[in-house]
């Protein structure tokens, strides 16, 4: 078994304060709430939880671009928060993330190649003619043709775009991809072949996925462990089949059981 790659310890965020009534008692509102994860190199650790549970909160603390309000998180053996610029450097060659909006993810003003080498001018000493080349071959690797290098984002589809967002992730050879729902704005044909895209990679590159999403089809296709996230905390753990086929907690089970009715590749939990 490999060694942890992400470690989550007991790791909080709170937001907001928020005025009692009657300017009574104030209370902080946990946004996540004790969690404690390990992810181990080479797995697809999948993050489930209905909206506003907290994923993307995680998400962007494990990611380094928000700060936990306590606890201790590990990645690569990086401890966060980082406190110079090499160590930045080096966790965002570690550590990088697909978003759920391709749409909003790119600069519209961009062609397509320059944005796929932006993190390589600013983690790389590549030169301009390297970058092309490895521009190249990462939208070979992402299913797209060559001309789409000098494409500008409105002239591709969803899908074509999250595909570009993936090869720009890919480009300074991270060993982890957060994706935090990179499918859900996607058309359901389109999204089984991004899915299938991801896997692929994963496979090729030997990567490890932290992967969020609500849709427990999805993660039941990628995803060899879970968590189940419910109002910040993480309440239920575990192998894949173990969380969706024999949920321990009640709400992980509804959440199962509703997703049989409207999604393919979960089974009706037996009673
Ligand atoms: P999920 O990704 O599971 O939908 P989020 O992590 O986006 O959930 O949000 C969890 C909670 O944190 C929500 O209640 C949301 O309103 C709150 N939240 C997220 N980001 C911020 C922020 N920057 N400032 C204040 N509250 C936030
Ligand atoms: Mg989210």
């Amino acid at each position: 078994m490999s060694a942890s790659i992400i470690r989550i310890e007991g790791v909080s965020k709170r937001y907001r304060t928020v005025g009692g009534h009657f300017g009574g008692g104030r209370a902080e509102v946990h946004e996540v709430k004790d969690v404690s994860l390990e992810i181990r190199a080479g797995q697809a650790f999948g993050l489930v939880g209905e909206s506003g549970s907290g994923k993307s909160t995680l998400a962007r603390m494990v990611m380094g671009l928000e700060t936990a309000t306590s606890g201790h998180i590990e990645v690569d053996g990086i401890r966060l928060p980082v406190h110079n610029r090499g160590d930045a450097m080096v966790l965002r060659k570690t550590i990088q993330i697909v978003f759920q909006d391709p749409y909003a993810a790119l600069d519209p003003m961009m062609k397509i190649g320059a944005s796929i080498e932006e993190p390589l001018v600013n983690l790389t000493v590549m030169e301009a003619a390297g970058r092309r080349v490895m521009a190249l071959s990462l939208l070979h690797d992402v299913g797209l043709p060559e001309r789409v290098y000098d494409a500008y984002p409105f002239q591709l589809s969803g899908g074509e775009r999250q595909r570009v967002c993936i090869a720009r992730a890919l480009a300074p050879r991270p060993r982890i991809v957060v994706c935090d729902e990179p499918v859900s704005s996607l058309d359901k044909s389109i999204q089984k072949q991004v899915i299938d895209l991801l896997e692929s990679l994963r496979r090729k590159h030997g990567l490890t996925y932290f992967f969020i999403s609500h849709d427990l089809a999805v993660i039941n296709r990628l995803c060899d462990e879970v968590a189940v996230m419910y109002r910040g905390s993480v309440i239920e753990q575990g192998a894949r089949d173990q969380v969706l086929f024999r949920p321990r907690q009640d709400y992980t089970r509804r959440l199962v059981d509703a997703a049989r009715y409207f999604q393919e590749g979960i089974p009706r939990l037996s009673a």
